[in-house]
């Protein structure tokens, strides 16, 4: 296993499984699962990332629909298009693109989602679910540093993780996850103190803060396996570049494995999303998920 955890050729491989999964529901049960994204305005980096969504989606051989609603549309018609696709049974999976308009409360927009469609996995019942160790849509970029962790390390068991970062998105269910994989897991975040030291003590270091190259090469324990969740965009030698939270050319040579940004987790969210819409269509018709 190569020291650079190579997250792009990861996901590649991921979207082979999951169209042959795609492929074996249809087959055996007449079932293409469908993916529904709702883009609210007319925010230029969610709609190419609502595309790039949508391209995949088809790729894998799901059905795909993009509902583009103006940033004035109100919070009750948008409650009210999620209520309609809730109760479409050709949709098995709704993500509503955050962030959402100001006047919209976001919570409540996710909270309306159907559980069972909740391929983003931030309605409070599949954070619950995942929480008290039940089976849960898990939020799409945890679920992805998991996987990469395992890719690179095997088992988790025991070992130290530190988690810097507790948002709902990434920090709080990465963490939860890793739990589940039976890791003594820390979450580090903006009040905790001496930050070095408790990455020092890790095996695992998952870096959720959207602060370029913050976490250095002598914050690592030496060996420590690096996922590096941060995509800060920089300005350097007159180039905008992509740079993720830990300082690559000091934490490197350091690390016993470390994704890279860009090329590391990002490209395992939507390979995620779409794994979780094969989840939610098997569980909605009742049948067995296909074995990946
Ligand atoms: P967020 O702003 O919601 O949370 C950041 C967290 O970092 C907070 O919990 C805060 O307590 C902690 N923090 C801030 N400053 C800190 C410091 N100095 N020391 C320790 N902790 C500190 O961000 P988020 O949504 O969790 O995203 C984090 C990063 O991950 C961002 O760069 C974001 O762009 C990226 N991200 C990537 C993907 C992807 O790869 N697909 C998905 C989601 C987020």
């Amino acid at each position: 296993m190569p020291k650079r955890i190579d997250g792009k050729a990861f996901a590649t491989s991921l979207r082979h499984r999951i169209a042959g999964a795609v492929a074996e529901l249809k087959a055996k049960h007449h079932l293409t699962p469908g993916l529904a994204v709702v883009l609210v305005g007319e925010d230029p980096a969610s709609r190419v990332y609502v595309a790039n969504k949508a391209k995949q989606t088809v790729e894998v051989g799901m059905n795909s629909w993009e509902h583009r609603l103006p940033a004035d549309t109100s919070e009750e018609d948008l409650l009210a298009l999620v209520d309609k696709l809730n109760k479409d049974s050709s949709v098995h999976g709704i993500l509503v693109q955050m962030p959402v308009p100001k006047h919209i409360d976001s919570a409540k927009v996710l909270n309306t989602i159907d559980p069972a469609k909740d391929v983003d996995g931030f309605h409070v019942v599949n954070v619950g679910r995942l929480s008290t160790g039940q089976e849960a849509l898990t939020a799409c970029t945890p679920v992805g540093c998991v996987m990469l962790a395992k890719h690179a390390l095997g088992k988790l068991d025991g070992l130290e993780a530190v988690v810097i970062g507790r948002s709902n998105i990434v920090g709080k269910p990465v963490a939860q996850l890793l739990l589940n994989e039976n890791c003594t897991v820390t979450i580090a975040h903006s009040k905790s103190k001496d930050l070095p030291a408790i990455t020092r003590r890790a095996d695992l270091v998952i870096a959720a803060v959207g602060r370029p190259e913050m976490v250095k090469g002598d914050w690592l324990k030496p060996g420590a396996c690096v996922i590096d969740v941060g995509i800060n965009r920089i300005e350097r030698d007159g180039k905008k570049i992509l740079v993720g939270d830990c300082d690559f050319a000091s934490c490197e040579p350091v690390a016993g494995h470390i994704t890279p940004v860009p090329g590391g987790v990002g490209p395992m969210t939507i390979a995620c999303l779409l794994w979780n819409t094969v989840r939610a269509a098997s569980a909605i018709k009742g049948v067995a998920t296909p074995e990946m």
